[in-house]
């Protein structure tokens, strides 16, 4: 199974516009820039993609540093000794998880179609088991937020973004128009546990399934108390990045949520599966806005998943590639080798 040839790798910035401007607690985006990374070899092309959170200092120019920086290792490398890759790209790139994400995916994507294997299958993973994804509703007037809860329709649960002081009169909106449960994350937009405590003990009469991030990142013991004080599941996510992050909030949240471009990859994503089972979390499975690539890429993990939110490709105006197929509300990952993602054929919007 040595590979015959060596290998090309190269990237390259690709702009995704928005169907409509995306708003969370920190800030507004009309458009997105991700980072495509190919591994060429022995005649099979290995697709990755890097995306980026909304506010942060995370850029594609960033990114696209930060791959150069680690071509050097992937062409070095045994690509079947992925396992070891992780810790050495790293020292690399420690700052910089999109990219850490991107190039494993598009080596693991090869891999897999060197195997002639489904990567789920290559992790053992059941495909048959798909929880329904949530389809995430952006901040904006209540008016627009309950015209995009009425185009959720095919989705099964409904993920609000909260975080500003009129979050009651939003709920009430969108419990105008659905009944389905509702998750809401407040990314990290409630600046004190009184304050969140009075939303939380509402929000519990109103068919919420769980809330995200309440508090600030670093309000890890103030999470703590609110747990304690609410039936409803406290999720982690800007307060955890990687495995290593578990144990120090394990105690103050109900779960986690996953993501391949906070963890650097989905290797490092399946690790963090592992490590919150064995400290008694729920896992949810999340996601960037990001196109077929990276949301396939998250497909392929999501029977470990209790929650599972991936929805970033469906709120491209135009995704330039087609690979996990929504079925019911829930996702499909392709019978295909590796990710199973392919170009789009169908004409542009
Ligand atoms: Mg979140």
């Amino acid at each position: 199974m040595n590979p015959s040839s060596k290998p090309r790798i190269r990237s390259e910035k690709i702009r995704l516009e928005l169907q409509h401007t995306f708003t969370i607690a920190g800030g507004s985006a009309a458009f997105k820039e991700n980072v495509l990374v190919f591994y060429e070899r022995d005649g099979l092309t290995g697709v990755g993609e890097a995306s980026h959170v909304t506010v942060k200092e995370q850029t594609a120019e960033r990114t696209l540093r930060a791959v150069e920086r680690l071509i050097p290792l992937y062409k070095t490398v045994d690509p079947f000794a992925f396992a070891d890759l992780r810790e050495q790209a790293r020292q690399i790139a420690d700052a910089t998880p999109p990219a850490r994400a991107a190039i494993e995916m598009a080596l693991m994507d090869w891999v897999g179609q060197k195997l002639n294997v489904p990567l789920y299958r290559l992790f053992g993973l059941n495909a048959g088991r798909a929880p329904s994804t949530s389809f995430t509703i952006g901040l904006d007037t209540p008016e627009v937020m309950q015209q995009k809860t009425r185009e959720a329709g095919p989705y099964h649960v409904i993920k609000v973004k909260l975080g500003r002081p009129n979050d009651r009169e939003i709920i009430k909106a969108l419990r105008a128009v659905t009944d389905k449960p509702i998750r809401v994350d407040a990314n990290e937009g409630w600046p004190d546990k009184e304050t969140a405590i009075k939303k939380i003990e509402w929000l519990e009469k109103q068919n919420v399934e769980f809330v995200e991030q309440p508090l600030p990142r670093k309000m890890i013991d103030e999470t703590g108390w609110l747990k304690e004080r609410t039936p409803l599941p406290i999720v982690a996510d800007e307060s955890v990045f990687i495995a290593s992050d578990i144990p120090a909030i394990a105690g103050a949240f109900s779960g986690i949520n996953i993501k391949l471009m906070k963890a650097g990859g989905m290797l490092e994503a399946l690790r963090m599966f592992q490590v919150a089972k064995a400290f008694n979390l729920d896992t949810m499975l999340g996601c960037m806005i990001e196109t077929s690539i990276a949301i396939t890429a998250g497909a392929q993990l999501q029977s470990l998943a209790r929650w599972v939110d991936l929805d970033g490709n469906l709120l491209l105006s135009h995704d330039p590639f087609a690979g996990a197929v929504m079925k019911a509300g829930r996702w499909q990952p392709p019978d295909r080798p590796g990710l199973g993602v392919k170009p789009r054929v169908s004409n542009r919007r």
